[in-house]
């Protein structure tokens, strides 16, 4: 089982749509986490029934209790953003709340001790192109963002992170832009032979303001019909790659 590919999904901010997204997940049998603040001031946010509803087939995890970036906070302030939404969502569902996601993946080395401080698994950041979770670093990478990102602006996210593996992996120097369907057919096919995670996320409002539902589609019958594929959520997957 050392080259099994694992599929998981995040979907993040909790607008209502997150219920259409998950009923297409449920269509093709794939498994999601929905990262959910209790406010936020930019975007509406699902109410409790609905919330109740969406944590039926799927995760819920947390968001901050405001969607406030924690750069931009002091320390109580991001500890109470961060241990608060845990206790708020479990409230509110009635069900163990597993999973944090970094509003704007802004972050410090401060943030990582509160999410482990507040009995988090980890922290969900927006770090694209990763297919292994280094679970010592209490940090969830993600592979691919169900976005249409221009190779200029994946090169510039790579070289930002010191990460250069990728630009080269994909051709970002050489090929014309890849959308995040093509994306998810080249990664795919690459861990089908060496083994790994594939992560994809997004927002459900993004993915509705940017006509994106068929592509969203497309993505997900081709991860349905990987042979071999294991589906999970994010928990799940963070503790399968932890006992192995
Ligand atoms: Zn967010």
């Amino acid at each position: 089982m050392e080259n099994k590919l694992i599929i998981t999904t995040s979907w993040d901010d909790g607008h209502e749509l997150d219920l259409r997204l998950a009923a297409l997940l449920e269509k093709y049998g794939l498994k999601g986490t929905f990262y959910v603040p209790l406010r936020n001031a930019e975007k509406p946010v699902m109410n409790v029934e609905q919330l109740k509803e969406l944590s039926k087939n799927h995760e819920i995890g947390g968001h901050t209790v405001n969607h406030i970036y924690l750069n931009s906070l002091g320390n109580s302030d991001a500890a109470y953003e961060i241990k608060e939404c845990k206790v708020m969502l479990e409230n509110q569902i009635l069900k163990k709340v597993e999973a944090f996601c970094f509003p704007g993946g802004k972050y410090a080395q401060r943030d990582i001790e509160f999410v482990r401080e507040a009995g988090f698994l980890f922290g969900r950041t927006t770090k694209l192109l990763m297919t292994k979770n280094e679970t010592n670093t209490f940090l969830m990478d993600t592979t691919v963002q169900a976005y249409n990102h221009s190779n200029i602006t994946l090169t510039k996210h790579c070289l930002k992170r010191k990460y250069l593996k990728p630009i080269f992996q994909n051709g970002f120097f050489i090929n014309s832009n890849k959308n995040f369907v093509k994306l998810t057919e080249e990664y795919t096919n690459r861990l089908l032979q060496s083994g790994g995670v594939f992560h994809l996320w997004g927002h459900s409002w993004e993915i509705d303001e940017q006509n994106l539902w068929n592509e969203l589609e497309t993505v997900f019958k081709m991860l349905s019909e990987i042979k071999n594929a294991i589906y999970m959520n994010n928990s799940d997957c963070w503790k399968s790659l932890n006992t192995k």
